[in-house]
């Protein structure tokens, strides 16, 4: 790689009430883009039926959780609902050194955290449902409509939404493709940021040495 186009990779947290398409997205990026990774967080939680371990968490103890968080190999960490999640520190730094890029699927406590852990580094992207009646309509679907648990989605996602403002991109996903293609023009353009391109010191110097 010459000079010029070495970079440092970034972290984009996407973050969405649920019934907003972010897994779609999420799987079409890792899935489509060759230098974008997600994110294995651990958790200290059992796996549940159909998940496989290293593919949507490192599933470990809560004393080998306790001794990474305290040797500070967690980028961030959280208690949620009487389990430990971090996000590995390692695999992520040797990413971005590499200028390689990584895929947070977070709601708005994980980004925020990720942003605190590392404010240069973080791109926030937010997706919004079309309207109201889209997301109650694909929220209705995943649960069977059984109406307390609706409800209580409905709500869950009415305060995700509310977190909005804290994100550097809002897109609205009408149509899943057009959703795409806008995430991959916020990803080029970030990748072309001035403290992204570490290589640009030398190739500039250069240029005006002769
Ligand atoms: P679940 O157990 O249903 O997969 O996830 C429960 C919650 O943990 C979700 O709200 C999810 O966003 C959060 N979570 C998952 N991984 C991490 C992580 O690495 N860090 C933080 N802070 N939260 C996480």
């Amino acid at each position: 790689m010459s000079n010029e186009e070495h970079r440092r990779g970034l972290m984009m947290a996407l973050s969405s009430p649920s019934g907003a398409g972010k897994s779609t997205l999420a799987a079409l990026l890792i899935a489509r883009d060759p230098v974008m990774t997600l994110s294995i967080s651990a958790t200290t939680r059992p796996a549940r039926p159909g998940e496989v371990d290293g593919r949507e968490y490192h599933f470990m103890s809560r004393d080998v959780f306790e001794r990474m968080a305290g040797n500070g190999e967690f980028l961030e960490w959280a208690l949620v609902f009487d389990h430990f999640y971090g996000t590995p520190r390692a695999p992520v730094e040797g990413a971005l050194a590499s200028g390689r890029d990584v895929l947070f699927d977070v709601d708005w406590q994980g980004a925020r955290a990720l942003r605190a852990a590392a404010p240069e580094d973080v791109v926030g992207v937010f997706i919004l449902p079309p309207s109201h009646e889209e997301l109650e309509r694909r929220l209705k679907a995943r649960a069977q409509d059984d109406p307390a648990v609706i409800a209580r989605r409905m709500a869950r996602s009415a305060d995700e939404i509310s977190h909005w403002v804290e994100y550097d991109y809002v897109l609205v996903n009408r149509y899943v493709e057009e959703t795409f293609a806008r995430l991959e023009l916020i990803l080029g353009a970030e990748r072309l940021k001035r403290h992204r391109q570490i290589g640009l010191s030398k190739f500039a110097a250069n240029l005006a040495s002769g």
